[in-house]
Order: structure tokens, then C-alpha cells, then sequence
């Protein structure tokens, strides 16, 4: 047995191996999986296939570099994708405020949720704004 984890040990040895994109190339399987239970589609038996291939590529490749900078660009999407879905989240949830973007800058302010039209201030660009809040 000790043979076999030194063989694969070596085996693994300069080999790139498990990263955040792993991870996320495994739960989009699953997702992708599950979905085409339902809809037993060839192109999406045909995506699983192409990311089983993709996966294991990248985690048996010897090119760490070009690994890395996929796994960088990834987690910078995903956090990309998770920092909207907090602001989204939080903004659904607020029930005191509104949410309201600058025409001119296009910056995202929040004003308290009392009902008829107010002026404001945009704070970044100080450009004066109505706000109509129903
Ligand atoms: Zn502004």
C-alpha cells in the first residue's frame, strides 16, 4: 500500500492539481448533471464531457504559471459575481431605504424609503438630483 501512495505521490510530483477553478468546474458538473437529468440534452452530455476532459487537463498540466493566471481570472469573476449578489441581497432585504444611481456619475445612493419627490445631493459628483420615492 505504502508503494502505491509513493508511486502516486511521484506521479502527482510538479503536477498543478486542486484549485478554486476545480472546485468550481466540479459544482458546475453537478449542476449541469442534475439539469440534464430533466432535459437530456446531447449538448449539454457534450459540455460535461468537454469539462470532465478540461478538469482533469488542468489538474494532471505541468504548466503551474498558466494554471495560476486561470485560477486568478476566475476567483476575480467570482468575486465579481458574488459582490453583485450581496448588493442585490442587501438592497432586496432593506426595507427602509431605496436605492437610486447618479445620471451623472453613475454612482449608487441610498435614500430613506418617505414617500413624494425630494432633492439631493449626489455626494461624489455633487450634482443636485430629484428622487421620486413611492
Ligand atoms: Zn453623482
Amino acid at each position: 500500500m505504502d508503494k502505491l501512495k509513493f508511486k502516486l505521490a511521484m506521479f502527482m510530483q510538479g503536477r498543478y492539481g486542486q484549485d478554486d477553478l476545480y472546485k468550481g468546474c466540479l459544482i458546475l458538473y453537478l449542476i449541469l448533471l442534475a439539469l440534464n437529468i430533466f432535459l437530456n440534452s446531447r449538448i449539454i452530455s457534450s459540455l460535461l464531457v468537454l469539462l470532465v476532459v478540461w478538469t482533469f487537463f488542468r489538474f494532471f498540466s505541468k504548466n503551474i504559471a498558466a494554471r495560476q493566471r486561470e485560477n486568478a481570472k476566475y476567483l476575480i469573476l467570482k468575486n465579481q459575481v458574488k459582490n453583485k449578489y450581496g448588493v442585490l441581497k442587501k438592497r432586496f432585504s432593506d426595507k427602509e431605504h431605496v436605492y437610486r444611481t447618479c445620471p451623472e456619475c453613475h454612482a449608487t445612493l441610498r435614500f430613506p424609503r418617505k414617500k413624494g419627490v425630494h432633492d439631493a445631493v449626489c455626494p461624489k459628483c455633487h450634482k443636485a438630483i430629484k428622487v421620486k420615492v413611492r
